[in-house]
């Protein structure tokens, strides 16, 4: 399921206090939510620890932030009054005082994501655009966290994508270098369009793929609950007015709503042409690195492996993959069934056409 919009209390679920007021905000960490200080005291003992990890990342960020402000500078750095402005921005790493805060900013990042609420992904997505906006070239790679993140907030998939291209691309192009990632909006690129040369090829990113894929399924899930809803011919009786409201609610993603002749049931074959993507998206992953599907529809022990190093294609890049991945598929309904479907279509297909021996 996905992560609900509305604050609630981490202990009973409930979106407003008794009287009726919004939530209290844990003043700590700021992305949990209580209807009571009975309710915060209840839950405590599960909260605690992920809550004073923030606590602690949050006042040394503060604390690296205070002295690279207060830093005099010299003849090979701006004074600290200047850092965050003007030319140096897009170009902290190379400005080397500057790296205990963007380390520290990265570490409070971490301790955001052992949080699941919506508010904790939003923070934690926010400062890592931030820190792309700070520091363009990216030496830290906080981006392959990027379109993960992007896919747990609502009606981001347009945005993803754009990001997704726009660094795929200037990885092909090996123009990473100077790359104004901050800059990517979303709604440039055509989310509709066939991936295959910028994310099905051969020397595939596994994170923009695998983050593409889930977008793509989510537009598939959204034109096949419209031609479900179609096929069921409801609207004989209905007046347009609701039949657009019942439209509306079915499409999880505003790239579907947006498309007129995919609403209204004039758009031919968008269901074929979106599965044909999918499958395409699924074989680039399996080809890539043969593990990471697998070990997505069976996480285990692999969401808690934490490799020093993983080499390019190995379990131990999918298994990095999957932790950053994870959240993002399973809140998103329906998607898990849809890889079961396609990875079982291609299996049968393989054993379709495969050659036996001629019998004697
Ligand atoms: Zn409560
Ligand atoms: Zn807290």
């Amino acid at each position: 399921m996905a992560l609900p919009l509305t604050p609630h209390c981490a202990s009973c679920q409930a979106t407003t206090t008794s009287s009726n007021n919004p939530l209290l905000r844990c003043a700590s960490c700021r992305v949990v939510f209580y209807c009571s200080s009975t309710h915060q005291q209840a839950h405590w003992p599960i909260h605690k620890s992920a809550c004073t990890s923030i606590k602690k990342a949050t006042k040394s960020l503060n604390r690296e932030e205070a002295d690279l402000r207060a830093a005099p500078g010299d003849f090979a750095t701006p004074p600290g009054s200047q850092i965050f402005s003007g030319e140096n921005v897009g170009h902290f790493w190379g400005i080397l005082d500057t790296r205990g805060y963007m380390r520290a900013r990265y570490a409070l990042v971490e301790a955001i994501l052992k949080i699941k609420t919506y508010a904790a992904v939003e923070s934690a997505h926010d400062h890592v655009m931030d820190l792309l906006r700070l520091n363009a070239s990216d030496n830290m790679g906080v981006r392959f966290m990027a379109p993960d993140l992007k896919l747990r907030l609502r009606d981001r998939e347009a945005e993803c994508y754009d990001f997704c291209k726009a660094w795929m691309r200037a990885y092909m192009d090996s123009t990473i270098e100077d790359f104004d990632s901050g800059a990517i909006r979303g709604g440039k690129e055509d989310v509709m369009e066939n991936p295959k040369d910028t994310f099905g090829g051969e020397s595939l990113q596994l994170g923009y793929t695998v983050a593409v894929t889930l977008i793509k399924v989510r537009l598939l899930l959204d034109v096949r609950a419209l031609r479900d809803l179609r096929l069921a011919g409801l609207w004989k009786k209905t007046p347009p007015e609701i039949e657009e409201l019942v439209k509306h609610n079915l499409v999880s993603t505003s790239v579907i709503a947006k498309r007129r002749d995919i609403m209204d049931g004039t758009a031919k074959g968008a269901v074929e042409d979106l599965e044909a993507q999918v499958s395409v998206l699924i074989k680039a992953v399996a080809k890539y690195n043969p593990s990471f599907w697998p070990i997505l529809r069976s996480p285990g022990r692999h969401m808690k492996a934490r490799p020093d190093y993983y080499s390019l294609k190995s379990l131990e890049e999918a298994q990095m993959q999957l932790q950053s991945s994870y959240d993002a598929w399973a809140e998103t309904e329906g998607a898990f069934a849809v890889l079961d479907e396609m990875i079982g279509r291609e299996a049968n297909d393989a054993m379709r056409t495969r050659v036996f021996p001629r019998l004697e």
